[in-house]
């Protein structure tokens, strides 16, 4: 599966704070899914868990992704070769 055009836009978006952190959220610690992070997940949608975001209550699909990202320890390398995907 290709990433998704606005993830793709925002890996661009060099001109942003904290750019070098921008990962999506299939691969993230604060998405709060269930199951096994693998690239089945990307269409899933969650609710993100970072502590300076959770106020706004976001739900997230596996394909969003943001510039505060962090890794969530033991995804597959699926998952991990999914985030370095362009687009198709
Ligand atoms: S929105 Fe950002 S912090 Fe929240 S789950 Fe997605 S990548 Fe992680």
């Amino acid at each position: 599966m290709p990433t998704y055009q606005h993830f793709q836009d925002l890996v661009k978006a060099k001109h942003l704070p904290n750019s070098e952190k921008i990962g999506p959220c299939l691969t993230c610690r604060y998405w709060d899914v269930e199951g096994p992070r693998d690239e089945a997940l990307v269409p899933n949608e969650a609710l993100c868990l970072h502590p300076e975001l959770k106020k706004f209550a976001l739900i997230v699909s596996g394909g969003s992704g943001c510039n505060v990202w962090a890794k969530q320890p033991g995804v597959s390398q699926q998952a991990e070769a999914y985030a370095h995907r362009g687009e198709a």
